[in-house]
């Protein structure tokens, strides 16, 4: 089930309005509920919350609950997103 991004949703750090998602991940998935992404302009960690795109902010637990490997993905897309940020 996936989602349509068509609408877009607001960030519920930033407020921007997400209409895309870049999978991460060979063969590229599609994007479901439950999943997790990054703000492309706040560089929060967010959860899919239902197939309108709806978003969440992922809590520390689950933060904390990661794999290793996830985390450390994490971090570095969050450090490209905020260093573009700063080149801008
Ligand atoms: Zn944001």
């Amino acid at each position: 089930m996936s989602i349509n991004l068509s609408k877009g949703a607001p960030c519920p750090t930033c407020g921007h309005k997400l209409d895309r998602a870049t999978p991460v991940g060979f063969p590229a998935p599609s994007v479901n509920p439950g999943d997790i992404t990054v703000c492309a302009y706040c560089a929060d960690v967010l959860v899919v919350l239902d197939t309108d795109g709806n978003l969440r902010k992922m809590t520390e637990q689950e933060e904390i609950a990661l794999e290793d490997d996830t985390r450390e993905r994490l971090s570095y897309i969050q450090l490209v997103i905020k260093n573009h940020g700063r080149r801008a």
